[in-house]
């Protein structure tokens, strides 16, 4: 058993944001990025806010398409509206999470509430492996999530099993998510799946990570053949997210909001959405434009 005065296990590499906006909230985009590109299935990582804003000028995303994907959402706080061109129409509230499995193609809409004046939330992409890449769409709403304290921490389970407890949204290969958040502070060690490749991200105050420093929007990227890791979390209000999974082992493509195994697939969606195919279908509700994909890269072609 180690204590959290354990040196590192093995180099930690740290990964830092880059900023971008999403239907007009800044948000830090950790993943993919030039030092890592996936972590297991999970192949892109935004954190979005903590923001605030006027009543009515929260998050606007217009209809838009996804394939090949799992878009998984992690509402900290605020309320955001989730509408789909299967005819989901879904509120999703702090501690929930929105799971969409786009597979062969899917269209959504996603807006803060009319009278919502705050935003803080995870949204991750997971990569459907090749048998299940093109599987039928679907859309799962989980308002509850297996959670449990150790140390002064609440942890939840966003995915995978962990601690004997399985959370419910449905995955298509071996992956773990868990939140950590704790107000007064706190420090734990937590056992690993040697083989799965772990991350960190911290969202709130600090983290210290098998001895090292993490300040916000830092992924903290572990590796493969961990047996546990040693987490501290900053009093004041400290909140991580843990992410793990079993290296993916076909290559993944993301252009835009597809995920694919080769440019041929994407660039057939690309013309799907842009000649208005049946294959996305239509969301309804949504007071907007849909959005424009940018031009393909030179050479990817049906
Ligand atoms: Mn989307």
């Amino acid at each position: 058993m180690s204590t959290p005065n354990t040196p590192p296990t093995s180099p930690i590499l740290r990964i830092t944001s880059r900023t971008a906006e999403v239907g007009g909230i800044p948000i830090h985009r950790l993943m993919p990025s030039r030092q890592r590109r996936m972590i297991g299935a999970w192949c892109f990582l935004d954190h979005a806010g903590p923001s605030t804003f006027e009543p009515g000028a929260g998050m606007r995303v217009g209809p838009h398409p996804h394939i090949g994907l799992q878009t998984f959402t992690w509402m900290i706080k605020g309320e955001v509206l989730h509408r789909d061109s299967l005819g989901n129409k879904q509120i999703i509230r702090p501690g929930q999470v929105n799971l969409m499995t786009a597979g062969h193609g899917i269209a959504h809409t996603e807006e803060s509430l009319a009278q919502e004046d705050t935003l803080h939330a995870t949204q991750l992409w997971i990569a459907l492996p090749p048998p299940d890449s093109h599987c039928a769409p679907a859309f799962d709403h989980h308002p509850e999530l297996p959670l449990w304290s150790l140390n002064g921490c609440q942890l939840t389970l966003l995915a995978g099993s962990y601690n004997g407890y399985t959370a419910p949204p449905k995955l298509y290969s071996p992956l773990v998510g868990i939140d950590l958040n704790s107000t007064a502070g706190s420090a734990m060690t937590l056992p690993l799946d040697s083989e799965f490749e772990y991350g960190v991200l911290t969202l709130e105050g600090q983290t210290i990570i098998n001895g090292q420093a993490f300040a916000v929007d830092e992924l903290a990227y572990l590796g493969l053949g961990l047996h546990e890791i040693n987490l501290e979390l900053a009093p004041g209000g400290s909140r991580a997210i843990l992410l793990g999974g079993l290296p993916f082992s076909s290559d993944v493509l993301i252009w835009w909001n597809f995920v694919g195994h080769n440019k041929t697939d994407i660039a057939r969606a690309q013309h799907d959405w842009e000649t208005g195919s049946e294959r996305f279908g239509t969301v309804h509700g949504y007071d907007g434009p849909p959005l424009t994909a940018p031009p393909l890269p030179p050479g990817w072609t049906i």
